[in-house]
């Protein structure tokens, strides 16, 4: 959504606009707070300041898994489960491919049609560029708007790629991995780290002839799985098997996410989790915004290149160079 100088209002409107449920504001808003531009970022900042503190009612879940696993004929599917409980869904992505396909996930029109088009999803595709390698990631500022605007559940897709999952798992409440159908075995295949971050294993397309295979391969994944430790919320992973495309197994996730979210809300976890999340997310944004100020001063940038040079032309060892960058002389 491109932003016309003319067509941006102030930040009181964008706050009262989002909060009663005016999608186009909200829309407006996410591009706002994606954008590079400083008067964008900085109306942005007003509005996130406006609106209400965090009151941990949504529930914020990531999803991951490689292309080709079926995220987005899930996220359709189980959308619009969600929906028929009575709930509001927004979903997110953070494509760290994008800059480097120009592609983009649900970026493609045809990706999930009928939930978006549904008054109670709203849907937003990735930035075009830059999610991860850029100078900010601002997916947690989206969930924030998104949550303004009243939405319950929050989804964030990623791929596997590169430190997506590390990071769409520093943004949500509860993290849910996809996979194929396959032996237990294939776990040590997929980086054992995101496998580790996982509060739900959802072993997709199991239709057709794998379902005579189902009861085994759920013994086989939650065999692989009792080989990690306990993790931090202490929430047993378990393994869940569904078909997107038939609209099986769907009823089982809701209610583990809903058993999910009432026991950490109340044993207090959900919400010391966001604390430590915010901290984070703050200490990243601070080291990005003291970069961005050193290289903001011209004589910075140059001491910098002189300094690349030196390293490419075996001049001067990268500790050396640190230690007169940073002692200035
Ligand atoms: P993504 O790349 O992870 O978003 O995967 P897609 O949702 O685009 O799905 C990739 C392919 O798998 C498509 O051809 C889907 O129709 C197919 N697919 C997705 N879910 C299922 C499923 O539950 N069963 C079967 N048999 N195929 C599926």
């Amino acid at each position: 959504m491109s932003l016309k100088k003319r067509s941006l209002k102030n930040a009181e409107a964008y706050i009262s606009g989002i909060q009663t449920g005016d999608r186009v504001l909200l829309g407006q808003a996410l591009t706002l707070v994606e954008s590079k531009k400083k008067e964008h970022r900085d109306l942005a900042n007003q509005i996130l300041s406006g609106l209400s503190k965090d009151n941990n009612k949504s529930l914020r879940v990531g999803i991951s898994g490689s292309p080709g696993v079926g995220k987005s004929t899930f996220i359709e599917a189980f959308g619009n489960y969600i929906i028929g409980q009575g709930k509001t869904l927004a979903v997110l992505a953070v494509d760290p491919s994008s800059s480097i396909t120009k592609g983009s996930i649900l970026g493609d029109k045809t990706r999930m049609q009928s939930l978006s088009i549904h008054p109670s999803a709203f849907i937003r595709p990735s930035p075009a560029a830059e999610t991860l390698g850029g100078v900010t990631n601002t997916t947690h500022e989206s969930i924030l708007l998104c949550e303004a605007a009243g939405y319950d559940i929050i989804l964030v897709e990623t791929v596997g790629v590169g430190q997506s999952e590390t990071m769409v798992h520093g943004l949500v409440d509860f993290f849910m991995l996809l996979l194929l159908p396959g032996a237990g075995d294939d776990l040590q295949g997929i980086k054992r780290g995101i496998v580790e971050l996982a509060d739900m294993i959802v072993v997709n397309k199991v239709d057709g002839d794998r379902i005579i295979m189902a009861k085994e391969i759920k013994r086989s994944y939650q065999n692989a799985i009792h080989l990690f430790g306990a993790k931090a919320n202490l929430w047993e992973t378990k393994v869940f098997l569904a078909s997107a495309l038939q609209n099986e197994g769907l009823e089982n996730i809701w209610k583990e996410l809903i058993a999910f979210d009432s026991e950490l809300s109340n044993n207090g976890y959900k919400s010391i989790n966001r604390i430590q999340q915010r901290k984070s997310i703050f200490e990243a944004m601070l080291k990005n915004r003291i970069w961005e100020k050193v290289l903001d001063s011209g004589n910075n940038l140059n001491n910098i290149k002189a300094l690349q040079n030196a390293i490419q032309n075996n001049e001067i060892s990268i500790y050396e160079a640190i230690n007169k960058f940073t002692s200035g002389k």
